[in-house]
């Protein structure tokens, strides 16, 4: 089932809050790894237990921003569908997505079936767990 108007308006304004609370999270993420670079910098230099814990979280904070920046990216590329049209259609197979889905991930690029042989054939590494 395609999607109907109101449908359309409730994932366009989706795509729209979720883009800029990320915005906002990478704002404070870039900001707060910063602060703690340059904390690490003030504090033991040449203490290397305090180096490794500063490289430590230098990664953490790019693993995110990295994460955060796809997520951002992914949802550029939604708002170019919803204004082109295309939103809501498989990019593999060209069905509808459906809207119990958009609304879950208002990105999303597949419909479930294609998405999970997307996740078979391209393996990725799973997200850190702390
Ligand atoms: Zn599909």
């Amino acid at each position: 089932m395609a999607l109907t108007r109101e449908e359309r308006a409730e994932l366009d304004q989706l795509v729209r809050r979720e883009h800029q609370r990320l915005m906002a999270e990478l704002r404070e993420e870039i900001e707060q790894s910063r602060q703690e670079t340059f904390g690490a910098v003030e504090g033991g230099v040449g203490d290397s237990a305090d180096e490794a814990v500063a490289d430590l979280l230098s990664d953490l904070d790019a693993a995110e921003i990295t994460r955060d920046l796809g997520d951002i990216r992914a949802l550029e590329a939604a708002m170019a569908r919803l204004a082109d049209g295309t939103y809501g259609r498989c990019h593999e197979c060209g069905l509808d997505i459906g809207v119990a889905r958009l609304r879950a991930q208002p990105a999303a690029l597949r419909c479930v079936v294609c998405q999970e042989i997307y996740e078979k054939t391209h393996a990725h590494s799973p997200e850190p767990k702390l």
